[in-house]
């Protein structure tokens, strides 16, 4: 079994330095870097269930499923099986499949707020489609997001938002033209009367709120009581739109997403991550006078050469159905299991830890303060994040390289799996 600093890693550093060589960063998507807990990263090989296995042969309790998507597990037989099928028969046709309306069909069976579902190929062009819909369809151009939240990186979003864009500390992307980023107004997390200001000054000229109905990219921060149904009726109020970005909430926190666990009815939602059952999918879609703005049924433009792709919607669809009530339940329970194992750790070594929990989504910050909008996220201490991440590598355990992301629990981790967590955690906490 594994200890701390025993882990070999001489094939993942000689692979990281020949990526640099071609690859900026020598990744293809920032935080994969490992950079802001000065680490090399681990260059995976193979994944099956609750675990992944990396290429020196170290083999790790994986909480980060592939970022939220996994919430079967690696390499679900299942889901692999409708891969290998779908495949058989070829693998894009660029003409309309039964298989897409299939999956439409389940999405606006699971999501009552969803009465018609585009799909597309990730969370990034369901955020970018939704706000053109929403601008479109409103005439108006400007938009309100909150610091710390993540919608993906189209030019928009990319003001004030978390994920690697706060693990980096890089405030606002280069490149985003100033018009472009003056349109977009933010306020924090979880302070609605901040969004009743902006309103009350630009109302008229905003076209949608777009919210993470919990949000999963400054940690995980849960809204607090009021604050989703408080965003619904001021958009009603302005006749703005309310789009929920679903992208790791979806079908993650509950069988009818955040918005079901909440009672809050967005006008659009977006999907990702979960939808795609780890291919590239992700879907937007709300209610239908809405959603007909979009062509070919109206005039405003988005379109894909694989949306809908056969292999995506084969592992998106199986994925879905994987995930019954009961399966809920179990992650729920596995969540709590892990949590309350985690504060009894702290509470025995004394760290100050604050652990914030929606459904599977998990996330212990190193912080006594609230954690409940990116300021107060921020407090948590960095270095003993890294050297706790650092420590729970070696021992086994493979979360993501942030202190602004979550863990997400699967429906296969066994209670276990969730044990030997505890304890790695308890060993690395003794490290600290
Ligand atoms: N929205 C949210 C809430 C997300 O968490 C993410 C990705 N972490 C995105 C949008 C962007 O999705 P993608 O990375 O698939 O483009």
């Amino acid at each position: 079994s594994n200890t701390i600093g025993n882990r070999r890693d001489d094939r993942s550093r000689e692979a990281f330095a020949r990526a640099k060589q071609v690859l900026p960063g020598g990744v293809n998507s920032p935080v994969r870097a490992f950079k802001s807990v000065g680490l090399n990263p681990v260059y995976m090989d193979h994944g099956k269930g609750s675990r992944v296995y990396d290429i020196d042969g170290n083999s790790y309790i994986d909480y980060v499923g592939s970022w939220g998507p996994l919430i079967m597990g690696h390499a679900h037989p299942e889901v692999i099986e409708a891969i290998k099928k779908t495949a058989e028969k070829g693998t894009s046709f660029g003409a309309p499949t039964e298989l897409e309306t299939l999956m439409a069909e389940l999405v606006v069976e699971r999501v009552p707020s969803v009465d018609i579902v585009r799909m597309v190929n990730s969370g990034t062009e369901a955020t970018m489609s939704a706000l053109r819909l929403a601008r479109g369809y409103t005439k108006r151009s400007k938009i309100l997001k909150f610091e710390g939240s993540y919608h993906g990186h189209a030019d928009s979003l990319l003001i004030k938002a978390g994920s690697g864009v706060a693990t980096l500390g890089l405030p606002d992307s280069p490149g985003v033209p100033e018009g472009v980023a003056s349109q977009t107004i933010t306020v924090p997390y979880n302070d609605l009367e901040s969004a009743i200001v902006a309103f009350e000054k630009f109302g008229e000229e905003i076209a949608c709120i777009i919210v993470e109905p919990v949000a999963g990219n400054m940690g995980v921060v849960p809204p607090l009581p009021g604050f989703l149904q408080g965003l619904r009726d001021l958009t009603e109020q302005y006749g703005s739109l309310l789009i929920f970005d679903e992208v790791m909430t979806g079908f993650r926190v509950n069988y009818h997403c955040a918005q079901g666990l909440y009672g809050v009815t967005p006008d659009l939602t977006c999907f990702g991550k979960v939808i795609g059952g780890g291919l590239p999918v992700g879907a937007y879609g709300g209610k239908r006078e809405i959603m007909e703005m979009i062509a070919p049924s109206g005039p405003i433009y988005q379109a894909g050469t694989l949306s809908g792709n056969p292999l995506a919607m084969a592992a998106g669809y199986t994925t879905l159905k994987l995930l019954t009530k009961e399966t809920y339940e179990k992650l729920e329970r596995s969540a709590v299991r892990l949590q309350l194992g985690f504060e009894k750790n702290a509470a025995k070594h004394g760290i100050a830890t604050t652990i914030n929990r929606v459904g599977s989504m998990v996330c212990p910050f190193f912080t006594e303060t609230h954690v409940i909008n990116f300021e107060t996220a921020k407090t948590s201490n960095l270095e003993q994040f890294r050297a706790y991440f650092s420590a729970m590598l070696d021992l086994g355990v493979s979360i993501a390289p942030s202190q602004f992301e979550g863990m997400f629990v699967s429906g296969v981790h066994s209670d276990e799996d969730i044990d030997a967590t505890i304890e790695a955690h308890d060993q690395a906490f003794g490290s600290l």
